[in-house]
């Protein structure tokens, strides 16, 4: 098997790889030396609109194909995934950052999700209504939209691609999917094995370059039907600002700053390394990254000095090192995290370890596994997402006040709780605002199709399992009366 091939300076256009309209180039940077890695099409209005046009043109085909045939076909895309996984890991790790393993469970994680909207592509079915009288008859119908324009961020690109795309071809809608410029190799590199795999000229396109171009163009278009996007807060509200003026319904996925709870009666063995691991994972450059930790005071030293522990023993290097963790993903990323690490002290948070650049290896963007103690619901570092391997403690007293914090936030994304007492646990997980609650765990783990679900400033979708399927679909309610002949 050849090596997986992602075009140089070229994007997916009507099942074709072309440069830019105007033959702009950007360049790609390995966040582990800042050396360019690759170099990929800088896309603006033109190559848009080419490839709004291939997408509409091919989307009566594409939703007229039988939901079978469709789902074959992102069944022989998943196989592809599969056979080229371990390139892919690589792609996506050295692309972002991250230990060759983060790669490889993204890239495992992606060929999944894409297998799982293969299966349910013809299992999309509407319901039937009840009726005032025998002779009426109702029912709904699910269908695309049309074409979806999705525009993602540069963390976990390849899963992400994944998570959006397969679901929208599944329903039948065409897609033009803008990557992230910081990463994007990865979505290339899931558009080309899906070009391998068959799926027709127009249904599957790809435009890169930069947000206030390319993103800008797409989000604006007039000629798409539904925006999948999945970014920053501010972002987020500019592109909905954009939507509303061409009427275009949107599904936003947005930043987080999730709790880890964690009761006196919490298993801390269990606890302590899903702890750090949320917080150093992609160097806490997830959206679900758990950077807020609230402890029940009468544990609050032991855990502050255990999670400070884990945190020193994580092991800094390149992502063919495969250690614990790498740099953060570019140069911007990482002086926005230290803004807010030299600002923090200042205004009395204490640094309980980590708290600066970390210098490992070289010429790398890296940031010291952070833990700050003493903080204040009003700092910033408590209040914003930082995206960077930065974890804020608080204390409470009871299950009350731990519901009353964890719900301080404008954000509503994840929620862990860690405690031995069901009724603790259920009641916290009722009482939270969060579009996800995971207990005694990080995150879904072990949940098949869990949905992504977001509250608050996080955003609204349900970006994962069957219910993904149902958010690029429009439904059609149907009443028919049955003439008495
Ligand atoms: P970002 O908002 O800067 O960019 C996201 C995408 O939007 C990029 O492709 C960018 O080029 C494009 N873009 C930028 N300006 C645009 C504009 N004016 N119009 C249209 N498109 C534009 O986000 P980022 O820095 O790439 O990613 C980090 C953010 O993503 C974090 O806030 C993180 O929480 C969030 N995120 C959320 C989820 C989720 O599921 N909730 C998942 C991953 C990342």
């Amino acid at each position: 098997m050849s090596a997986l091939e992602i075009p140089v300076a070229r994007q997916l256009i009507d099942g074709a790889w072309v440069p830019a309209a105007d033959q702009g180039e950007l360049p790609v940077l390995d966040p582990a030396n800042s050396k360019v890695i690759q170099r990929i099409a800088r896309g603006g209005q033109a190559d848009v609109d080419a490839a709004v046009a291939a997408a509409r043109r091919a989307f009566p085909g594409w939703a007229a194909t039988s939901p079978t045939e469709r789902g074959a076909l992102l069944g022989r895309w998943a196989a592809l995934v599969m056979e080229r996984v371990e390139d892919l890991a690589r792609v996506e790790a050295r692309d972002v950052g991250k230990p060759l393993s983060g790669g490889r469970m993204n890239a495992f994680i992606a060929q999944g999700i894409i297998e799982y909207f293969a299966g349910a592509a013809d299992k999309l079915t509407g319901v039937t209504l009840p009726t005032r009288t025998p002779d009426y008859l109702g029912f709904t119908i699910p269908e695309p939209w049309g074409v979806c324009a999705v525009t993602l961020p540069w963390n976990v690109p390849t899963l992400l691609s994944a998570a959006n795309v397969a679901p929208a071809l599944a329903a039948g809608n065409t897609v033009v999917l803008k990557p992230s410029e910081v990463a994007p190799l990865g979505p290339l590199a899931l558009a080309e094995l899906a070009r391998e795999a068959g799926l027709p000229p127009g249904v599957f396109n790809v435009v890169t370059g930069l947000g206030a171009e390319a993103g800008q163009a797409l989000t604006s278009h007039t000629d798409i039907d539904h925006i999948s996007f999945v970014g920053s807060t501010a972002t987020g509200s500019a592109v909905m600002r954009a939507a509303s003026e061409n009427l275009v319904p949107v599904k936003l996925e947005l930043g987080g700053k999730s709790p880890n709870v964690v009761f006196a009666d919490a298993d801390l063995d269990v606890a302590i390394p899903a702890i750090v691991g949320s917080i150093t994972e992609n160097a806490g450059q997830n959206c679900y990254a758990g950077s807020r930790l609230l402890v029940e005071e009468s544990i609050r030293d032991e855990v502050t000095e255990r999670v400070a522990a884990g945190m020193r023993a994580v092991r800094l290097g390149t992502w063919d090192m495969d250690l614990d963790m790498g740099p953060l993903v570019s140069r911007e990323q990482r002086e926005r995290v230290l803004g807010f690490l030299e600002e923090a002290p200042g205004e009395g948070a204490r640094v309980v370890t980590g708290g600066a650049k970390a210098e490992v290896p070289d010429e790398g963007w890296f940031v010291a596994p952070t833990v700050l103690d003493r903080v204040d619901r009003g700092m910033r570092v408590v209040r914003e997402e930082v995206f960077g391997p930065v974890l804020a403690i608080q204390g409470f007293t009871g299950t009350a006040q731990a519901v009353e914090m964890m719900n301080d936030t404008d954000f509503g994304l994840l929620a862990c709780i860690w405690t031995d007492d069901v009724s603790r646990a259920l009641r916290a997980a009722k009482e939270v605002r969060a579009g996800q609650v995971a207990v005694n765990q990080f995150h879904d783990a072990g949940v098949i199709g869990f949905p992504f679900n977001m509250q608050k400033d996080s955003g609204f979708s349900a970006g994962g399992g069957y219910a993904a399927l149902r958010e690029y679909t429009q439904e059609k309610a149907v009443a028919v009366r049955l003439l008495d002949r």
